[in-house]
């Protein structure tokens, strides 16, 4: 079943990639594992796939031990105490959302002698519930993490809110496209657009996701 759910994404994918007549090698998907244990990552791993996702430290760890050379994506609200648990094991980071975890990141870059590749997490809908900074934030943080030569600011993420119809969440996507368009500039390539879940990946894709975090759709 995992390969069928596996092979339906792919095709998804490839029609919303052309819809929207974009390269179908720019979106990559992640397959979030918080739900299932080490068997169905093995699957996974059978089938090719490359790129794994994770929101809790605690939870992930046994996985991520078992299979250190897979590469995963930390994805959940991190504590700035547990970016050493994250920073050697993780190959990037979606959730940079505040200035105290970018110097607990840069303290570990130190600390490990590596970089952090990171997306800063952007709250389009201001949706209470969710993490991330308000868009007017945005620039004012760049600008203040310039400074931290072991961050790798990669683009940015968000998480919309859950709507039945997948179309209600467009404009927050579109959103997120605006302020990497707005905001990349020579201090800051903001390649990457990580959006798009279960529900609704393919809008996400429709706006410009370079990166989609999908668990239910792949493994239920
Ligand atoms: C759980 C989770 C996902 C995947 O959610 P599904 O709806 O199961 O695809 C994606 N991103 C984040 C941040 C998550 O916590």
């Amino acid at each position: 079943m995992l390969a069928d759910n596996y092979y339906k994404i792919l095709e998804n994918i490839d029609a919303a990639v052309k819809r929207s007549g974009r390269d179908p090698r720019v979106v990559q998907l992640i397959a979030v594992t918080k739900y299932v244990g080490i068997p169905e990552i093995k699957e996974a791993v059978k089938l090719g796939i490359k790129d794994f996702g994770e929101n809790r430290v605690q939870e992930a760890a046994e996985k991520v031990e078992k299979f250190p050379d897979l590469s995963w994506h930390f994805i959940g609200h991190l504590q700035s105490n547990k970016a050493k648990d994250v920073l050697p094991c993780y190959s990037m980071v979606h959730s940079l959302d505040r200035l105290s975890l970018a110097e607990a990141l840069q303290r570990c870059g130190d600390r490990f002698d590596l970089k952090a590749d990171v997306l800063v997490q952007v709250n389009t809908s201001g949706e209470e519930s969710k993490f991330g900074l308000a868009p007017e934030e945005l620039p004012g943080f760049l600008e203040k993490i310039k400074p931290f030569e072991r961050l790798q600011v990669r683009g940015l993420m968000t998480m919309a809110p859950f709507y039945h119809d997948p179309e209600a969440v467009r404009p927050f996507f579109r959103e997120l496209r605006r302020l990497r368009d707005q905001y990349s500039s020579s201090d800051y390539e903001l390649e990457h657009l990580s959006m798009g879940m279960t529900n609704d990946y393919v809008v996400a894709i429709e706006e410009g996701a370079t990166i989609i975090r999908v668990g239910s759709a792949l493994f239920d």
